[in-house]
């Protein structure tokens, strides 16, 4: 089995639905089991700010397929639930990013773990940080707490915990 970390996103209501769904798709798999799960985030919008706000979340799964085999199976999940590829980075109804992938350390045209852009996100360390703070994130060999102390004030001011009444919206 191999322990693997994937980042949900959702900007298109009913987001916390886009984010429950894709968990259940996830489990039904044959070859994988959800662990863990953290709270939901709502963060900002980063990169293509003209959006609206994000829930975001961590799971830790364990899987017998390969990196490749979960990203068809992330991307499946991601059109199955009406994801449409119109403006990069923008809006979603589900995003799946595979994070750490058991250690490895690889990069082809299709993937690349850890995720390239992970040590800048603070929507995706600070919820990994909430199910494993200790792990260490290869490529930059450092714990994903020391990869959150890297990240400036600013950077984490967007990301809060998401709670359903506080919302009042979904
Ligand atoms: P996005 O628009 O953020 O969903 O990016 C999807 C693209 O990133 C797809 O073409 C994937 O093949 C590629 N990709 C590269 N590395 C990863 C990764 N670790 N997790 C998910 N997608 C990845």
């Amino acid at each position: 089995m191999k322990n693997v970390y994937v980042a949900l996103g959702s900007n298109i209501e009913p987001r916390e639905e886009h984010l429950s769904r894709a968990i259940d798709m996830l489990q039904e798999h044959a070859e994988i089991a959800v662990v863990k799960k953290s709270s939901i985030y709502e963060t900002a919008p980063v990169g293509y700010t003209d959006q609206a706000d994000f829930l975001n979340m961590v799971v830790q799964l364990d899987t017998s397929s390969s990196a490749i085999e979960l990203l068809t199976i992330c991307q499946t999940i991601e059109r199955n639930l009406g994801r449409k590829r119109e403006i990069r980075f923008g809006p979603r109804t589900i995003d799946l990013d595979i994070l750490i992938y058991n250690q490895e350390n690889s990069k082809t045209e299709r993937l690349t773990v850890p995720h390239p852009r992970m040590h800048e996100r603070a929507f995706v360390l600070i919820p990994l940080a909430e199910i494993e703070p200790n792990i260490c994130v290869p490529n930059w060999s450092k714990s994903v707490t020391d990869l959150i102390s890297e990240l400036s004030p600013e950077d984490m001011k967007d990301v809060t915990k998401w709670t359903q009444n506080e919302s009042g919206n979904e």
